[in-house]
């Protein structure tokens, strides 16, 4: 089934403990989209860019099948710049700078033949735009959607709106605990729960994550890497990895989810091996599969 992301488009300055980058592609729609196409074959993005974005980046996206017929390219503009660094525990990350640009206009206009798109991925964008996006659905079967810290600090109660129609949140452990305001990862999970979604999921970056929701949670590994080169996106490639497998899947349960989650951790997995998406950019099944299955062995008894 057909898979609408919405979300930012952005140039990426990275530095981490191994190396640095400048204006790399990123942005959560690209790593969502990217990571989604592996599983479903009908990906639509909608999200905005300045002139500057570059035609290697549109072929990218093609090569993938994203069908980026909603990505709006505004003459004169330049494209969404975010800068961070990561310290020696490279799950903490310190915002250098965000440059809006062309993003600070970004109005989301789904065309009308993509309103009728059954599963929706909000990828981390201002909360009052993915209200707007969910107002102009009409006949939505799934909706996934992301956020970050900001969002909680400065505009909470768009963001509980958000939630409260969302089928399934992804957040890290620290914006669970933000959210809720409970140091306790269940308690905390149990209270956001309250608050409308039917799903959640936690990640705890190189701990894994947890799925709850049916009254059951399913405790996911993260893989076991010696070498982290760049976390940047590496929450999008989940939630693009899980929301992909979860369209292409017959029946949308605890029990699918809990496949999704590993398919989520795969592409996150590789997605941190590489600056940028090139990490996602060019896997095939096989590889995937060959990952998942390490997966599967990684927490298996028999
Ligand atoms: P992740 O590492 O999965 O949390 O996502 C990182 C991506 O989020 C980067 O590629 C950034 O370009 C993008 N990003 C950072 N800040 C924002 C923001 N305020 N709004 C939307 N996207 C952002």
């Amino acid at each position: 089934m057909s898979l609408l992301v919405v979300g930012s488009v952005a140039f990426d300055s990275v530095e981490t403990p191994v190396d640095k980058i400048e204006k790399a592609l990123g942005g959560s729609a690209t790593f969502c989209s990217v990571a989604s196409s592996y599983f479903s074959n009908d990906v639509k993005m909608i999200g905005v860019v300045g002139e500057d974005f570059g035609e290697q980046n549109i072929q990218m996206l093609k090569n993938h099948k994203v069908d980026i017929s909603g990505l709006d390219i505004v003459e004169g503009e330049k494209t969404f710049s975010y800068g961070c660094v990561y310290r020696d525990d490279m799950n903490i990350r310190d915002t250098l700078f965000t440059e809006l640009n062309v993003f600070e206009k970004f109005d989301p206009i789904i065309p009308n033949e993509m309103r009728e798109i059954p599963f929706l991925l909000l990828g981390n964008i201002m909360p009052a735009l993915q209200l707007k996006v969910l107002d102009q659905m009409t006949n939505l079967k799934f909706t996934v959607c992301d956020t970050m810290n900001l969002w909680i600090d400065i505009t909470l109660n768009d963001l509980l709106e958000v939630i409260k129609r969302v089928d399934l949140l992804v957040v890290n452990d620290s914006e669970v605990k933000m959210l809720s305001k409970d140091s306790n990862l269940i308690r905390a999970s149990k209270k956001v729960l309250e608050m409308g979604p039917k799903y959640l999921i936690v990640k705890k970056g190189e701990h894994g994550a947890l799925l709850f929701g049916e009254g059951k949670i399913f405790s996911a590994p993260a893989f076991p890497l010696e070498t982290v080169f760049d976390p940047t996106g590496a929450g999008d490639s989940f939630a693009g990895g899980f929301t992909g497998f979860l369209t292409n899947s017959n029946e949308i349960n605890f029990e699918t989810m809990k496949k999704a989650v590993l398919y989520g951790s795969t592409l996150a997995s590789f997605c941190v091996e590489k600056f940028s998406t090139k990490g996602i950019e060019n896997l095939s099944i096989e590889t995937i599969e060959e990952r998942f299955n390490e997966f599967l062995k990684l927490s298996s008894v028999n």
